[in-house]
């Protein structure tokens, strides 16, 4: 095998591998390395995303829904179902499927499209030199024309509760428990928090949720998350903001979690506890000194705009650069990279990168928030349709929530779109379309969406903005 490519990969997390099977389809010679290893203890390509995130995750998510589904709604629409039972090593087992088959997928693609799959690690060295060190086998250094490293990202650990991986636990750790434990304690309303408190609380666990800050979901647009705290409090998610977790203790099969808040110091018991406090780029044994890759004062790998880092024919792309830790970020910028080096000029748009929390109901946005808006004193149209009158979520019985859409006082382009509600993931593209072709709030109330739909909930918001929603009283009519 050359040990010569046109480009070397490292990292074969949703940003490496979209960037590896970018560049071999544009005929670049090109070779992928990736560590990560399986739960068989085989090489799992796919990164984060697949083995322990995006993927495993809504697995659980979506199981866990069902059960809730069965338990709880089925009775309201005439179903009866007895007995409805949680069978966690098979759900666990069915994750474990779907990651399987997913990152064996990856294998396939790269075997597919002539990617050079190399299963070990990658240290950059100058001049784009690369050492590869297998999982079997002797070490040997490659080289290639360009380099694109896609390492990814960690959990951040904190001082007072360190992971255990027993009863103190990270994402990964979370995704893997055994049983459903009583009491559930998470550090963390974030993403993670709440995606995979959700989960454990669905399936039988009292969750308690400890936040630092005093906002919920700061990112969001406020008013979205202040009904989606009310709705995930009514489910059961005891979610405590402006908490300061002090320490957390194991002892005799429980954890003792000591935190402040503005009334004081208080104990918690439970049973597992996840720590969720974010993620930090991963960058360790990724560089030699002579590499000539900085990194920025956070610890990320330092890159421009299209992802060059400050090394010559060097990019590094995903959770190890600047912007949102989110998977179809990491995969664009790895195409755009890909596709540059092959001489084309394709750029990333930041400003419509969707973000999605896969709770029920979902939460799901693109652009500006209302509170950023105002913050910048540019002034705006508000439009917004609530699911409760939505013909399809009242038809599926399925109704909390609803779509905001922000758009330009003057101009009318849209600046912003805020779901929360059912489907929420997949109504957002909607939304990332008409903002990638630049449309106006007016331009989506003109297009025909097919009845009955939750995306005529869209519709609706977009005709709000003027003030024409059919199915609402508009305050303001035109
Ligand atoms: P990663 O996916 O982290 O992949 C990096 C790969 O590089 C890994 O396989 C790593 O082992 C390998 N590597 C690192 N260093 C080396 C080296 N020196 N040599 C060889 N290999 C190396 N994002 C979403 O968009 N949607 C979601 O629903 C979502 N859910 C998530 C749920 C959880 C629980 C978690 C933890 C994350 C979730 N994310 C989600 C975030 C998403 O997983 C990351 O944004 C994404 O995986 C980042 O992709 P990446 O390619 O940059 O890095
Ligand atoms: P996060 O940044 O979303 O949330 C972390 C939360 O922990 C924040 O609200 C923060 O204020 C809080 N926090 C920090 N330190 C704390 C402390 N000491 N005590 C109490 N609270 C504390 O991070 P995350 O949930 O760990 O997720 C990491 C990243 O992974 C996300 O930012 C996201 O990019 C990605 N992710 C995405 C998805 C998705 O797209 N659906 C799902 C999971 C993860």
């Amino acid at each position: 095998m050359s040990d010569s490519f046109d480009v070397i990969v490292i990292g074969a997390g949703p940003a490496g591998y979209h960037a590896a099977i970018r560049a071999a389809q544009l005929g670049l010679s090109t070779a992928c390395i990736d560590k990560s290893l399986g739960k068989d203890g085989k090489p799992a390509p796919g990164g984060t995303c697949l083995n322990w995130g995006c993927i495993p995750s809504k697995a659980l998510l979506d199981s866990s829904h069902k059960y809730v589904d069965a338990k709880e709604h089925f009775a309201a629409v005439g179903i009866g179902v007895k007995g409805v039972s949680v069978d966690v090593p098979r759900m666990i087992a069915h994750k474990d499927e779907v990651v399987a088959k997913l990152t064996g997928g990856v294998a396939g693609l790269f075997k597919a499209n002539g990617v050079t799959d190399l299963p070990g690690t990658g240290k950059l060295k100058a001049n784009r030199q690369v050492e590869y060190v297998p999982h079997e086998g002797e070490t040997r250094t490659l080289e290639a024309k360009h380099v694109i490293l896609a390492p990814g990202s960690v959990p951040v650990d904190i001082p007072p509760a360190p992971v255990d991986g027993d009863l103190i636990v990270d994402s990964t750790g979370a995704l893997e428990l055994e049983t459903v434990p009583e009491r559930l304690g998470v550090i963390g309303a974030g993403v993670i928090g709440l995606e995979l408190g959700s989960v454990w609380n669905r399936l039988g666990s009292e969750v308690v949720v400890l936040e630092a800050l005093e906002d919920f979901l700061p990112m969001a647009d406020q008013r979205i998350a202040r009904d989606a705290l009310k709705i995930l409090k009514g489910q059961g998610l005891d979610i405590r903001l402006g908490t300061r977790v002090m320490g957390a203790k194991s002892s005799n099969g429980t954890v003792e979690v000591t935190y402040q808040d503005g009334e004081g110091e208080h104990n918690l018991t439970v049973d597992k506890l996840i720590v969720a406090v974010g993620r930090r780029p991963y960058t360790e044994g990724l560089l030699a000194p002579d590499s000539g890759v900085n990194l920025d004062e956070r610890g990320f790998l330092f890159v421009n705009d299209v992802c060059a880092t400050d090394a010559p024919g060097v990019y590094a792309v995903g959770d190890v650069v600047r912007g949102p830790m989110l998977a179809h970020k990491g995969m664009e910028e790895g195409i755009m990279v890909a596709e540059r080096i092959a001489g084309q000029k394709p750029l990333v748009n930041y400003d419509t990168v969707p973000s999605v929390i896969y709770t029920h109901p979902e939460i799901a946005w693109v652009g500006k928030t209302e509170q950023a808006l105002k913050a910048s004193g540019e002034a705006y149209n508000v439009g917004s349709f609530p699911f409760g009158v939505s013909g399809r979520a009242l038809a599926a019985n399925d109704t909390e929530g609803m779509v905001k859409i922000l758009a330009d006082a003057e101009t009318d382009r849209i600046l912003g779109v805020h779901i929360l509600g059912p489907q929420a993931s997949e109504l957002v593209a909607q939304a990332v379309i008409a903002m990638e072709f630049d449309a106006c709030a007016e331009d989506l109330g003109l297009i025909m969406f097919a009845h009955p739909t939750l995306s005529e909930a869209v519709h609706e918001a977009a005709l709000g903005v003027a003030g024409h929603a059919i199915h609402m009283v508009n305050r303001k009519r035109k």
